[in-house]
């Protein structure tokens, strides 16, 4: 096992990754920007390293810094977190010709699933259900007319280096078909600096389901069941729950087999997602993230699985020791997403923290960072908290999150927690009754 990880990453996730390594004995090195000086993870962490300016591209973008740090550290592995490099293929292949191990999946498979037209295609030769759409990059208005006719409207034109819901235009009709495949074009470029499109069906009224998966790269694979992400704002997840309202076991059970064969199949190894969007009994995938993800506690929480100290544990090279038939879906997880913006017009709010209290009690689990006295920066992600909690039925589940919502306390700015309080009041979400649409129409009928 390891005797050090180094952790290339900043906020709650730097502390998810620094708690499953202490349990395991593993000593950790923080690394930060001189704006994260005072940050938690700095703090808790048995070693630092400053490794830039506050600017992401200078400081957790920045690979060189990261390896000296590993280097002086003595680190003998490098787990990326979620986001920053955490799906940049060419940082994992440099951090395994440094000669430290990368916490995650191959450099091959975070580059195949990195490009989402060579991820759609392997998908379905993998036997994955895919979103129908044009073969492959759609190159030049011709070729768009051309798919389009195929395809039909509405449609979406996606980059394929997308995330982050950037690069992503639906054309309702033919006669918005040009001017968003240009704009795509252009978002995708300006963001990812590459312009290859391509395109698919819009859908109207899915549910976003996403497969938790698990391998070890020697043969063992096991899936921990759905994620349930349909609440979203511009293609940004809100809240998730597991296991979705919407899926019964036998449907689960078809596409957590569909998902383990192909996952055998490619070899692949560590934690991962395959999303897909489900509507009128349909599975279509459309993207596979090579990493763990921001809602992976409600997995755990469902599962009793420490999806980290398995990817710690893979990465080192053992086998898993979990059988498909070991894992049991547990009641009911829902997570909320408290971010420092306004809760109505989502404008950021980052700031001085004056006054911190978490919610706590039987079922309720707070990964986040911040302390009374913090300052949160402007420089990165909004994400202040996670807020998860479980009950052994949903009704239980949202009893307990009703009330752990009273319990936050994060004063001095605005986060979104008076949201998701009204959110959790309404009678859909209630009865589980909600795609991926429904946030955004329900806060059109609110203003
Ligand atoms: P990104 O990597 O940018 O997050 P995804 O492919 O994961 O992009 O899609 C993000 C979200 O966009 C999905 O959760 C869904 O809400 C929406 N979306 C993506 N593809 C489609 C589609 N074909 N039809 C309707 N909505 C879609």
């Amino acid at each position: 096992m390891f005797e050090k990880v180094l952790i290339a990453n900043r906020g709650e996730i730097a502390l998810r990754i620094h708690r499953a390594c202490r349990e395991m004995g593993i000593a950790t090195v923080a690394v930060h920007s001189t704006a994260d000086a005072d940050a938690m993870h700095v703090r808790l962490a048995d070693e630092s390293v400053c490794i830039g300016p506050p600017q992401p591209a200078k400081s957790y973008l920045n690979m060189a810094a990261i390896l000296s740090a590993a280097t002086i550290t003595g680190a003998d592995a490098i787990h990326p977190g979620v986001g920053f490099l955490s799906e940049n293929a060419d940082f994992a292949a440099m951090v395994e010709e440094h000669g430290y191990v990368f916490i995650g999946p191959s450099p091959e498979h975070i580059a195949l699933m990195g490009d989402k037209v060579r991820a759609k295609e392997a998908a379905r030769e993998l036997g994955i259900p895919v979103v129908p759409g044009s073969d492959g990059a759609v190159e030049g208005e011709a070729q768009a007319r051309k798919v389009a006719e195929q395809v039909g409207f509405p449609l979406l034109i996606k980059a394929a280096a997308g995330g982050g819901g950037r690069g992503m235009k639906v054309a309702l009709h033919e006669g918005e078909l040009m001017q968003a495949y240009s704009m795509a074009r252009a978002e995708a470029k300006a963001a990812f600096g590459n312009d290859q499109v391509y395109m698919e069906r819009y859908l109207g009224q899915p549910r976003h389901i996403e497969m938790q998966i698990l391998a070890d790269g020697q043969g063992g694979v096991v899936h921990l069941g759905e994620r349930d992400c349909s609440m979203q704002r511009r293609h940004q997840k809100l809240l998730e729950e597991a296991p979705s309202p919407a899926l019964n076991a036998a449907e689960r059970a078809r596409i957590g087999e569909i998902a383990l064969k192909a996952m055998h199949r490619l070899g692949y190894r560590s934690a991962g997602t395959l999303e897909f969007l489900y509507e009128n009994g349909e599975f279509f995938f459309i993207e596979m993230n090579t990493r763990l993800q921001v809602e992976h506690p409600i997995s755990e929480a469902i599962t009793g699985i420490d999806l980290v100290r398995e990817q710690i544990r893979v990465a080192a090279g053992a086998t898993l020791d979990i059988r498909q038939e070991d894992i049991k879906i547990n009641g009911h997880a829902i997570e909320c997403r408290l971010n420092a913006e306004d809760p109505t017009t989502f404008a950021p709010s980052p700031g001085l923290v004056t006054d911190y209290h978490q919610a706590g009690g039987l079922g309720v689990r707070v990964d986040s960072h911040l302390y009374a006295g913090y300052r949160v920066p402007p420089y990165y992600d909004s994400l202040v908290a996670k807020l998860i909690v479980h009950g052994n039925t949903r009704n239980e589940c949202l009893m307990r999150l009703r009330r752990a919502l009273e319990e936050m306390v994060i004063d001095g700015i605005a986060t979104t927690t008076p949201l998701h309080q009204k959110l959790i009041s309404q009678p859909d979400f209630i009865d589980g009754n909600y795609d991926i649409h429904w946030l955004e129409r329900w806060m059109k009928q609110q203003a």
